[in-house]
């Protein structure tokens, strides 16, 4: 597993806001420091299957899926993943990846 996922937490209240903000949406604090997103679940999932008059366009899925104690993010979902999984979410300081958060599977 890589990196996860930059978000901010509000040392005043802890609210954990992604993308991160430059002022706390709770209570209005100013002082925000790092929080990795790393596991969550994905709660719903669609398909993007047009993205304007772009005709290279492949379909993308992507999902709501809710950070362990943190924000509802929404990410490209990589093959195979469902709601209800359990993912570990992606991405540094760019778009977010949910990836399987199981073992990979032993060949039989
Ligand atoms: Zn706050």
């Amino acid at each position: 597993m890589t990196g996860g996922l930059v978000a901010a937490e509000c040392t005043a209240c802890g609210r954990v806001t992604f993308p991160r903000a430059l002022w706390c949406p709770a209570c209005g604090a100013q002082q925000l420091r790092r929080r990795t997103l790393g596991t969550a679940i994905v709660e719903e999932t669609t398909t993007v299957r047009r993205a304007g008059e772009r005709a290279d366009w492949a379909a993308v899925r992507i999902g709501a899926v809710r950070a362990d104690g943190g924000p509802v993010v929404i990410a490209r979902l990589e093959d195979g993943v469902e709601a209800g999984e359990r993912v570990h979410l992606e991405g540094g300081e760019g778009a977010p990846v949910a990836r399987s958060n199981l073992p990979p599977q032993e060949p039989r």
